[in-house]
């Protein structure tokens, strides 16, 4: 009839979407992979092709290392995907000390925060003592300081970041940072774990970004019953938290019976 049209559904089984998904996968890789090897072999072929003086060699030396650097970032956050994948769950008996972990994320912040940014940020950390939590110490410390880093490469320079970890009264636990960077726009928070989604392409390479850093955190916090939230409004900025079952928290001193 006129007016009207036919809508056609076609089904696509999990097997076809876990195919797509896989090929996606592989295509993103190459991509990111190709990116710096084609800048990298780019600069090699200048280096023997041209007379360069001292000054100018050290130069492409130096853009040649951040390329071969960002490679080997992308490959080690690919090896720690992996193997969360491919490991059974972080044991539930083997407890980490919450005020040792949280003391190394904050030694990570101010490292990166010199390093990417020259001055600081207004970095607060604020840990509820004596706590632990059950699992994996290496997978909580790559979650935490993930979160920790995203906050200091997208907030601007000496502008505040609040990193919390505190017990409630059910005893879960929250672990949670709050920016005052740009924000996210609400259509993107759900995709934001996926492997390679990113908001501001050229804002995640510059400080060095794979956009893999969400994905290793989702795993994680999964594969230690946590759940992660993220709240974020444009402009002002955002907080990630993930919050702990009452099962994998316990604090000193009570829990030894
Ligand atoms: P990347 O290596 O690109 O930072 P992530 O998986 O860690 O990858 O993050 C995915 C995307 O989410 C980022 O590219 C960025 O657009 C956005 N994002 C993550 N953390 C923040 C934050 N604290 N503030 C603003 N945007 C963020």
């Amino acid at each position: 009839c006129e007016g009207r049209s036919l809508v056609l559904s076609i089904d696509i089984t999990s097997v076809e979407q876990a195919e797509a998904m896989r090929r996606d996968f592989v295509a993103n890789v190459s991509h990111e992979i190709r990116t710096p090897l084609t800048v990298l072999a780019g600069f090699v072929e200048t280096l023997q092709a041209l007379p360069l003086n001292d000054q100018e060699r050290q130069r492409y030396l130096g853009l040649m290392s951040q390329q071969a650097q960002r490679m080997q970032t992308l490959v080690s956050d690919l090896l720690t995907l992996s193997r969360l994948e491919g490991r059974p769950p972080p044991p539930s008996h083997e407890w980490t000390s919450v005020d040792t972990l949280m003391a190394q994320c904050e030694q990570d912040a101010h490292d990166l925060s010199q390093v990417l940014w020259v001055q600081s940020h207004d970095l607060h950390f604020e840990v509820m003592g004596g706590c632990e939590i059950a699992g994996s110490a290496a997978e909580l410390h790559s979650a935490l300081s993930n979160l920790i880093g995203n906050a200091i490469r997208y907030t601007p320079v000496q502008q505040r970041i609040d990193a919390v970890f505190k017990l409630r009264p059910d005893g879960t636990a929250v672990f949670s940072v709050k920016d005052t960077g740009p924000g996210i726009a609400p259509e993107h928070i759900p995709r934001l774990t996926e492997r390679f989604y990113r908001v501001d392409r050229s804002r995640s390479r510059e400080t060095g970004g794979t956009g893999l850093g969400l994905a290793i955190v989702k795993h994680v916090a999964q594969r230690h019953g946590a759940e992660l939230a993220i709240e974020s409004v444009p402009g002002k900025g955002s907080t990630f938290s993930m919050t702990f079952p009452a099962s994998r928290i316990r604090e000193i001193g009570r829990a030894h019976v």
